[in-house]
């Protein structure tokens, strides 16, 4: 590297890096024929691509998948085809609600998202850490992430908008939990589990189909900061994840999950005690056991963050043939908002860039043109089909199964149930140690304590109707009344509303 000659974008050699093209010695005016100087500062200018609204916060390493039991009764997907097959893999994990520059440490939820380099093309997992979500319809996305980012007139985090929102979406509850308990701040990407948190479709090569879940449980254990140690880890090392993941590779120790799927089949799936759809609810261990799959292991750092980690581009509408998507609204909403959201950050060729480019399998199609078209564009190739010139032709083997829908298309609205009350109450009663409880109960108490008053009820209702005990230790922490609490966990979402209302 030292011996090569430093040269401009076009390879042209350059004798003087250090000074601009004056009109004399000293102060003086300088040139615009520095074709040179025009160059490093417009290139500089813009540097930056759009970050990504949500996720903008991530670092990533590349890896492997490799099966370790044979499911392929379920999925024609090759890339699981028999024990022992390995895909290469590029794993990217993240913070959602903080800028490019903000803190790992932070309380929410984590990214998880795995690109999978198949033969059938580039297959792409993008979950999170938590199994969950706080919304079941796309349509209120934009209006959720905008109450966990920064108010419109000061740009400050608010806790008003945060919790107005997430009481006034009372499906939010169950993942709003899960995420003030550590498991919000957990120690880094390593020591944290994966979900699919979606359902999806697996179809087999008789069109046979099931419904399946994934769970990426970390080797390395799961672990998490306090929130008192995630304050402090915030100011000492905003970066502290991201380190520990690539020192952690860089020194030989590659951090490995352990991949599996639960499976429900379509008669089970009418018949569940409620929607195996809805992203707000779990698939209960005790029905749906964990049946192992596979195992996800990192073991390469990126060589440039920018080339590598920004510019890679998960969408879930990447699926191959054995995968396809589910009812569920929000991965509905997903399957555009990604795709959409590289092409907005990246340009329309950004499955060209060489992170995103299905490197194990040929692209074959009559796209041609656009911005930023950098491999042979099809060459002279025909670009029309179909086309009697002998160019790539459909395969109707591939198509998946045929789904039938008996529909009445309206805007159905979902009305908060009994029924979404009651995994957050197992949660609580069943899952949480004392200790868990003590701290969820804190972290709640903490930020919710900066909310106006009548938010404070109204959310803190929500929690008593999922577990009466749990809502009276968040409302004692807040000095609430907790008759009035009571009384409100037990009307209407409306008259919670209109009787919280300014
Ligand atoms: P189980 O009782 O069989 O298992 C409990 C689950 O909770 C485990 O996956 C465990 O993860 C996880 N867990 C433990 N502590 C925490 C924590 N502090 N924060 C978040 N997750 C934690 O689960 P069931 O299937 O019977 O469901 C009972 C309740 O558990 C559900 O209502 C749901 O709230 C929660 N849960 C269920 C999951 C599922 O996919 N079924 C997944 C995660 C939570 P680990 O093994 O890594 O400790």
């Amino acid at each position: 590297m030292a011996d090569e000659k430093l040269t401009t974008n076009k390879g042209i050699p350059i004798s003087n890096d250090q000074a601009s093209m004056t009109t004399g010695e000293g102060s003086n005016y300088t040139l615009l024929q520095d074709v040179q100087l025009i160059e490093k500062l417009a290139h500089f200018d813009r540097e930056r691509i759009p970050e990504r609204v949500v996720h903008a916060k991530g670092a990533g390493a590349h890896g492997y998948f490799e099966v370790t039991n044979d499911l392929s009764k379920y999925t024609r997907a090759k890339f699981l085809s028999k024990v022992g097959k390995r895909t290469e893999i590029f794993s990217r994990m993240s913070t959602v609600g903080g800028e490019r520059g903000s803190a790992d440490a932070k309380r929410d939820p984590r990214g998880f998202a795995v690109k999978f380099y198949t033969e059938e093309g580039n297959y792409d997992l993008v979950g999170n850490n938590i199994p969950i979500f706080f919304i079941r319809d796309a349509i209120k996305f934009p209006d959720f992430i905008h109450t966990q980012k920064r108010h419109p007139s000061n740009n400050l985090a608010n806790a008003d908008m945060f919790w107005d929102f997430l009481s006034l979406t009372p499906e939010s509850l169950h993942q709003a939990t899960f995420l003030f308990t550590d498991r919000g701040t957990p120690q880094n990407y390593r020591h944290m589990d994966g979900f699919s948190s979606h359902t999806y479709m697996w179809y087999n090569e008789k069109d046979e189909y099931v419904w399946v879940k994934y769970h990426f449980k970390t080797s390395q254990g799961n672990r998490t900061l306090t929130n008192d140690e995630s304050i402090k880890m915030c100011g000492e090392n905003p970066d502290h994840a991201t380190e520990d993941l690539y020192n952690s590779i860089e020194t030989g120790d590659y951090p490995q999950w352990d991949v599996y799927v639960q499976i429900m089949t379509n008669d089970e799936a009418k018949e569940y005690k409620f929607d195996p759809f809805d992203v707000t609810k779990v698939w209960y261990h005790g029905d749906y056991p964990l049946i192992p799959l596979g195992k996800m292991v990192l073991n390469r750092n990126p060589e440039n963050y920018f080339v590598e980690v920004e510019q890679v581009a998960f969408a879930p509408s990447n699926f191959v043939p054995g995968i396809s998507p589910s009812p569920d609204r929000l991965l509905q909403g997903r399957l555009f908002a990604y795709e959409d959201t590289q092409r907005h950050r990246l340009g329309p060729n950004h499955h060209q860039i060489p992170i995103n480019r299905a490197k194990n399998a040929k692209i074959n199609n009559y796209q041609r043109d656009g911005p930023m078209d950098v491999d042979d564009n099809g060459g002279s190739t025909p670009n029309y089909y179909p086309n009697s010139q002998g160019g790539p032709v459909q395969d109707i083997s591939f198509k998946p199964p045929a789904v039938e829908v008996q529909a009445v298309i309206d805007k159905h609205t979902r009305p908060v149930e009994d029924v979404d009350f009651v995994q957050v109450g197992e949660f609580w009663r069943r899952v949480l140690n004392n200790t868990d409880k003590n701290n969820l109960v804190g972290n709640i108490v903490g930020h919710l304590g900066n909310a106006q008053e009548r938010i404070q009820y109204r959310q803190t209702s929500l929690f008593y109707r999922a577990e009466p005990e749990y809502g009276t230790r968040v409302g004692e922490g807040l000095g609430l009344d907790i008759k009035r609490v009571k009384m409100l966990a037990e009307m209407s979402q409306e008259d919670r509303v209109e009787a919280t209302k300014i």
